[in-house]
């Protein structure tokens, strides 16, 4: 938190007590407290109150240099015991004491005094004017009103007026509206402002959210609270880099292409079986969409969300007139060390009735073994968003021993079928960009719920 620079020789107090009853001594004891100066009080005529009298909100208020120890915050409306504790240098002195002394070394100073006052009030003025607006308590007298409208002597003793002693507490201060601003901004402004801050991450999932930015305050902008409240920020903290620093790796594999590559290879490194390098992608039954096309626009949005939440994305492809095998998209995810590879296609079935979302994941052979159980986790994270996020419906996630693209790969690995293009209904959702950008929402945060777990 930032703090007025202070002097070693001499503390400051803006001493001020206002007609107007919106500018009380404790709205003053606030501004200073703020800005890290202590509040007291002087007299109520010269030449400076005089001119602030005429016509301005702030009818007079007068500032005076201390000489004097670092100031240290008082504890407010404290006992006599704690007082003393707290007078710093002036040991077991009570306030009122000290103020004696300090205010003989004043007069000594008198015309630095009355330059740096000059300024001090002016800035204290412009902080005053922001913040009081609208305030509404009533003027009080102060623990200083006492040291300086009764002699020094007389108050000795004196018990302060509790509520009136520069604390911030009872004031009525408005919640500044923080909303979609930085958290650290946020934490700023709001403890500024006199309050306290409370993060809490959100529990939307991140893909598609403004990371690091405030979603939510509780109260609301606004709202007028006493100081030293809690507001509470909700955000989605950037979990694309790790605690040790790292930055997750994901690639997306946009499946199929424009044309298939119907070439051969083996479906996993020395295997015997061979299958399609790229086998054709399946086709809307409603829209003849094509797989290849819908995937691809999935992907990018899936892209878009994973790098908003600050993963570095991979992409197999970013277009369709492409020709990547299976077993070589398999290797762009080992060579990029990546942490989750997720490959994008539609489902397709003879039944038109059959629906949703279903979530495969490498498994049942030794060229997998490694991998299966984290790709295992990641498929159900990823089948569980895409529901989530779309309302479509939830399948069982299912182990594949089959698909080259698992068979190559080193590292974790999904395949989320998106929606059935034989289902006519789906099919046509599927076609609009307002699906799609659901599902790629879903799929990121899915991807996000993973790597947290990691
Ligand atoms: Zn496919």
């Amino acid at each position: 938190m930032w703090r007025a620079p202070r002097s070693p020789r001499a503390r400051v107090r803006i001493i001020g007590r206002c007609a107007d009853t919106r500018n009380t001594p404790q709205v003053h004891a606030a501004v200073a407290g703020r800005a890290g100066i202590m509040v007291g009080f002087a007299a109520r005529s010269g030449p400076v109150a005089q001119w602030w009298s005429r016509g301005l909100i702030i009818p007079w208020l007068q500032v005076r240099i201390l000489p004097g120890p670092p100031h240290r915050q008082l504890p407010e409306a404290s006992t006599s015991a704690s007082r003393r504790r707290s007078t710093g240098e002036g040991g077991g002195l009570t306030r009122v004491e000290r103020y004696g002394r300090t205010h003989a070394r004043t007069r000594a100073l008198t015309p630095l005094i009355i330059g740096a006052g000059v300024l001090l009030l002016a800035a204290a003025l412009g902080l005053a004017w922001a913040l009081t607006a609208g305030t509404s308590s009533a003027s009080a007298p102060t623990v200083a009103d006492a040291g300086l409208t009764q002699s020094p002597a007389s108050s000795l003793g004196e018990t302060p007026s509790s509520g009136a002693t520069g604390s911030a507490v009872g004031l009525d201060i408005e919640v500044p509206d923080v909303v979609g601003k930085s958290v650290q901004v946020a934490e700023a402004l709001i403890t500024a402002a006199g309050l306290t801050v409370q993060t809490r991450v959100s529990d939307v999932g991140s893909a598609g959210v403004k990371v690091d930015a405030v979603l939510e305050q509780a109260p609301s902008a606004g709202v007028r609270v006493q100081g030293g409240s809690v507001v509470t920020l909700t955000y989605q903290p950037k979990y694309g880099v790790t605690a040790s620093g790292k930055t997750f790796v994901v690639v997306v594999d946009a499946g199929h292409q424009a044309k298939p590559d119907m070439g051969l290879e083996p479906n996993g490194p020395g295997s015997s079986v061979r299958k399609a390098k790229v086998s054709p992608g399946v086709m809307g039954v409603a829209t003849g969409a094509q797989e290849s096309v819908e995937s691809l626009a999935i992907a990018l949005r899936v892209r878009e969300a994973l790098k908003a939440s600050g993963v570095d994305v991979v992409m197999v492809r970013t277009a369709d007139d492409v020709n990547i095998s299976n077993s070589e998209r398999a290797r762009i995810g080992n060579r990029a060390h990546a942490d989750l590879v997720v490959r994008v296609h539609q489902s397709f079935s003879s039944d038109p009735v059959l629906e949703g979302v279903t979530t495969f994941f490498p498994s049942g052979n030794a060229w997998v073994t490694a991998i299966e159980m984290p790709s295992r986790a990641a498929a159900q994270h990823l089948e569980d968003a895409v529901v989530r996020a779309t309302g479509a419906r939830k399948h069982d996630i299912v182990g594949r021993s089959d698909l080259s693209g698992f068979n190559y790969s080193t590292v974790p690995a999904v395949m989320i079928e998106c929606g059935y293009l034989s289902n006519r209904a789906e099919d046509a959702k599927l076609a609009t960009p307002e699906y799609r950008l659901k599902i790629g929402d879903g799929i990121a945060a899915g991807v996000m719920d993973y790597l947290r777990t990691l």
